[in-house]
């Protein structure tokens, strides 16, 4: 069993890091907000009072943050985890901050200290019954290292080297947020022609974006938007899958027209709610709410 030390108890960070103490694994905790930690210690997990006492001595350091923002705080800001790091220690970030952040940090880090990147598919139920898609960027010897670790909380893909999971992250929720717009489109589309919303539901079931009309259909029927993966993280997705695509000449004319209607859907106060949320802007928020 390992020593770990777990940064970042959000939606996803808890049930993943439960897991890892319900593996037998010896868990250290920290969150900004710190009354997120007592849940975990209930179970057994020790709670540090920084980022760097809850790295300090542990074989493994996992990170599951908002943003790249929040990620350079917790490494590089006032008690900071990535000084405290010494050679030997994996560093492991779950977060979807893109790949020229992982490699930025990775470049920060103390001589012998590594980062691996493994962001994660999937949503809170599959992070609270171990069924995540784990995209790890790592060598061949670090990939062999964290993959018992990262067994316990999903199935792994080693995507290629450093920098690899972050960046099939992006490809992911580039199409994530394809379907869930094009939900809202069609849904638009078939209102307008007076169709009705249950029998287009049922059509959409069968089409291309079946899976998310599957995991979304309660939401959008409920008009109901309780955060699983809140809006503002897809948001923010979809501005690095644009940004980080311009970075390398390429323009993405699709992406950067759902990024418009999730930032509109944000503006109309939806950041914190599910990320389906955004039916309700495509289709008129009067007609779901
Ligand atoms: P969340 O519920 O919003 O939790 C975000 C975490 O980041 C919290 O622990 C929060 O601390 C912390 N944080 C935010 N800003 C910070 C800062 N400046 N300094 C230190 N800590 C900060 O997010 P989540 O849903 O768990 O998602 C975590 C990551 O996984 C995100 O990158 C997201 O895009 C990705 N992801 C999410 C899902 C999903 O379905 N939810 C699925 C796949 C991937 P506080 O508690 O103090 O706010």
């Amino acid at each position: 069993m390992a020593k770990i030390g777990f940064l970042g108890l959000g939606e996803m960070g808890t049930p993943m890091a439960g897991r890892l103490l319900q593996a037998g694994h010896d868990v250290v905790v920290w969150n900004r907000s710190g009354d997120r930690t007592a849940v975990l210690a209930k179970e057994g997990a020790a709670a540090a009072a920084t980022p760097a006492k809850a790295a300090a001595g542990r074989d493994f350091v996992i990170t599951m943050l908002a943003t790249p923002d929040a990620l350079e705080q917790v490494l590089f800001g006032t008690d900071g985890l990535a000084p405290a790091l010494s050679p030997g220690q994996v560093l492991i970030d779950m977060s979807t901050v893109g790949p020229d952040e992982v490699r930025s940090a990775a470049a920060r880090l103390p001589k012998g200290a590594t980062l691996v990147d493994a962001p994660v598919r999937g949503s809170v139920p599959q992070a609270t019954s171990g069924r995540l898609d784990i995209f790890v960027g790592a060598t061949d010897t670090d990939f062999e290292r964290v993959r018992p670790i990262l067994e316990t909380l999903g199935s792994v893909r080693h995507t290629g080297g450093p920098g690899s999971g972050a960046s099939m992250k992006l490809v992911a929720n580039l199409a994530l947020g394809a379907a869930m717009v094009t939900l809202g489109e069609a849904l638009s589309l078939g209102e307008s022609l007076e169709l009705q919303r249950n029998v287009l539901l049922d059509v959409l079931a069968d089409s291309p974006i079946g899976p998310i009309v599957k995991a979304k259909r309660a939401n959008v029927e409920s008009g109901q938007f309780a955060p699983s993966f809140k809006l503002r993280h897809a948001e923010k997705d979809l501005r690095l899958v644009t940004e980080t695509a311009a970075s390398r000449g390429r323009d993405l004319k699709q992406a950067r027209a759902n990024r418009a209607w999730l930032d509109e859907a944000a503006e109309h106060g939806a950041a914190d709610l599910d990320f389906s949320a955004v039916v309700a802007t495509i289709v008129g928020q009067e007609r779901l709410r």
